[in-house]
């Protein structure tokens, strides 16, 4: 399926330069109406995402407030357990292990960054692998490098490939360039697109902070993703004519024009990308509706594996 949206481009030229931009929005949308058409098939009990909040992060309260309002739309049962900034680990712990027993919940999202004394690794590992719908436990990193079918992959990777995939955009024998090598992301992302099949396939270069001549590389990519957290790294010198262009980061910049005083934009200067690229996704409406997408997609499926090992 094709699934974007040709939109106009005017430069300060007033030359009109059409481009594909991948719309986040009406991608997640279908993925969330048919999570939504496969629960309400289901017989017996719904599937169900616990979200653990440790203290009142702005930003992740707002995230934890739209998963859990997305999950609540798809018909996925939602449990939130909204914990203390002076919770110890040990207490941590226990409320991830009871969530672990809990025959009725399939999936367990930690909410990510933990307060500075909690060690966020130790965490993502305490939950049960099977329950691991954020893809963050190692043993679910390793089944992503042993290409498992049955392993977790985490959301926002996985919701850049699923994008790639329904724009209908070709990736073997492809040059991806990731930029970023964070756990989360970056990493994730060059593992997925080297692996063997359709949408995968590439040849992957990885950078990061160290990386030097970092626009000659960009320069080379067919695909370039940018994960990096710094807004409007990405320049139209950095990028090669007919790239595709994806665009992970979220930033919070200055904007007192704005009600809310700033704005969000992401880690590539768009309006001056944009017309140099084949295909790009916009900041905000375009990744990270995808990663809750996934998020979703992640919790219906560990429902399913953990409903086919009950019966067996
Ligand atoms: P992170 O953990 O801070 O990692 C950033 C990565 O970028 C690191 O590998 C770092 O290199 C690299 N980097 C930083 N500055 C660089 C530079 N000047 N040149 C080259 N590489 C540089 O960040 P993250 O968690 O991966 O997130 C990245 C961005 O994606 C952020 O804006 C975040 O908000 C956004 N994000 C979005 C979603 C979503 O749903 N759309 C989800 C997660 C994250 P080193 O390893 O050398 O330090």
């Amino acid at each position: 399926m094709f699934r974007t949206e040709k939109r106009a481009h005017a430069q300060a030229s007033s030359k009109v330069i059409h481009m594909n931009v991948i719309s986040g929005k009406t991608i997640s949308q279908s993925i969330f109406n048919e999570i939504k058409d496969c629960v309400s098939q289901l017989d017996g009990r719904p599937p169900a995402v616990a979200f653990i909040r440790v203290g009142d992060d702005p930003a992740s309260v707002s995230y934890v407030r739209t998963k859990e309002k997305r999950a609540i739309e798809v018909g996925i049962k939602s449990l939130m357990h909204l914990l203390p900034e002076t919770i110890s680990q040990e207490e941590l712990f226990a409320v991830i292990d009871e969530l672990n027993a809990d025959e009725t919940i399939d999936g367990i999202l930690v909410q990510a960054p933990l307060p500075s004394h909690l060690d966020e690794r130790a965490t993502f590992n305490r939950v049960l692998p099977d329950k691991d719908v954020d893809g963050f436990n190692s043993a679910n990193l390793g089944r992503l490098v042993q290409d498992d079918p049955d392993g977790f992959i985490a959301c926002t990777p996985a919701g850049v490939v699923e994008m790639i995939k329904r724009s209908g955009i070709e990736t073997t024998g492809r040059h991806v360039v990731v930029l970023g090598r964070s756990l989360i992301v970056g990493k994730p992302a060059a593992l997925l697109f080297m692996r063997k099949g359709a949408f995968a396939d590439a040849t992957v270069t990885v950078c990061h902070s160290r990386t030097q001549n970092l626009a000659e590389i960009t320069k080379k990519a067919d695909i370039l993703i940018a994960a990096i957290g710094r807004p409007h790294f990405v320049t139209a010198d950095m990028v090669k004519e007919g790239a595709v262009v994806v665009d992970v980061g979220i930033n919070r910049v200055d904007a007192p024009e704005t009600a809310k005083g700033y704005k969000v934009v992401g880690d590539v200067d768009y309006d001056a990308v944009a017309p140099k690229t084949s295909h790009i996704t916009p900041v905000p409406g375009g990744v990270g509706l995808m990663t809750v997408a996934m998020l979703m997609a992640n919790t219906f499926k560990a429902y399913q594996l953990h409903t086919a090992a009950l019966k067996t």
